[in-house]
């Protein structure tokens, strides 16, 4: 080819979603994508249909009333929320206002497989550092981190492990990283982790941590692709400069707005999924599969080997139901099932006890 590519982005390999159909099958079960299983708060559907017939008009370019709502929320200041299209947008900001062309990102050994991708988009490295058993290891990450290192990225809970970082060791870390390098705290399933803030304190006291949250989780919206990050001021001015005016449609902010301004929600869907979770969890250790309590919307579930977790595979699609091969992510034996409503879950039990059963 005659056109040259920027560094690093041919590097990239292409970002693999969740399945979301079986040919031939019309009650599929998806639970490939840690979707809520409420999907969006009615709120937020009342908010877009009236948002559509403003869509002529273009949109808040400061995103001032979704900040404001954000941040009374969460007990946060708004001056020191930027809102992405996606959280992902909010990394692909920080990663591109801060390393380039012969910086490092660190991320760890399972972490989310969009680290690397946003590493490569910004020319810069991603440098893989080993986890402990499934989980973040603090000390892997400091003695990672050289001159050229410029951001640690971790996701608390971290996908697809769903095990965390006690508030102490993520303190230790960010207190722990030299003031060159910027910890991004990605809490995209904050809610999901009982009495746990994501990180805000830190991003909160400390001028080199970035915490990111989503609307796609716990709020259902991961259609619309609205996520925010909270940082020092200083922080946040520097990636509104790379922030493209009109990132968020009208329709966005509304039903982001509308979300977040609806505090039942939050405590109903996280009630809901502790409860299914732990179903989850009991009847997958009664049948023998090994899985780490999670703090998440989905249980990362271990089998003997890839044969294994590829025929366990086969046999839920079988029954209509997608979870997620994570292969990629290190766990060639491993499927990753997002917790479902009690109906949901208690068809995935069925299938992986038929599966069992099928064995003897
Ligand atoms: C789902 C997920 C996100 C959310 O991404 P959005 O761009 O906000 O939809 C971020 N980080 C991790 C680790 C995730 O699993």
């Amino acid at each position: 080819m005659s056109l040259t590519p920027q560094a690093g982005i041919m590097n990239i390999a292409l970002y693999e979603g969740g399945k979301s159909s079986i040919a031939g099958r019309s009650d599929v079960l998806k639970l490939s994508s840690n979707e809520n299983p409420l999907g969006p708060p009615p709120a937020a559907i009342k908010a877009i249909s009236e948002a559509a017939v403003d869509v002529h008009r273009y949109p808040s370019t400061d995103h001032a009333e979704l900040r404001a709502a954000i941040a009374k929320a969460y007990g946060l200041e708004a001056e020191r929320i930027i809102c992405g299209v996606g959280s992902d947008e909010v990394l692909q900001f920080v990663c591109q206002a801060f390393a380039g062309a012969g910086d490092e990102i660190v991320y760890t050994e399972h972490g989310f497989s969009m680290y690397p991708i946003l590493a490569h988009m910004a020319g810069a490295t991603p440098v893989q550092v080993a986890e402990a058993e499934r989980v973040v290891s603090v000390d892997n990450i400091l003695a990672a981190v050289t001159e050229a290192t410029r951001i640690v990225m971790l996701a608390n809970p971290a996908n697809p492990t769903g095990t965390m970082l006690p508030e102490e060791e993520l303190a230790r870390l960010a207190r722990g990283l030299p003031a060159h390098v910027i910890l991004v705290i990605d809490g995209a399933y904050t809610e999901y982790a009982e009495g746990y803030t994501g990180g805000a304190e830190l991003a909160r006291d400390l001028p080199n941590v970035l915490m990111t949250r989503t609307f796609s989780k716990v709020y259902g919206l991961g259609g619309l692709r609205i996520g925010w990050g909270y940082a020092a001021r200083e922080m946040i001015d520097v990636m509104t400069r790379i922030r493209q005016p009109f990132n968020l449609s009208t329709v966005q902010l509304a039903a982001a707005q509308a979300a977040v301004e609806d505090a039942n929600w939050v405590p109903n869907c996280t009630r809901l999924n502790a409860a299914q979770r732990a179903r989850l969890t009991g009847a997958l250790r009664q049948l023998g599969v090994a899985c780490d309590a999670s703090h998440a919307n989905f249980v990362l579930a271990r089998f003997g080997d890839e044969a294994e977790a590829v025929a366990v595979d086969l046999a839920l699609q079988a029954e209509g139901i997608l979870v997620r091969r994570v292969k990629g992510y290190g766990f060639p034996e491993g499927l990753r099932m997002t917790v479902g409503d009690e109906a949901q879950t208690g068809r995935l039990i069925a299938a992986l006890t038929k599966w069992r059963e099928g064995q003897a």
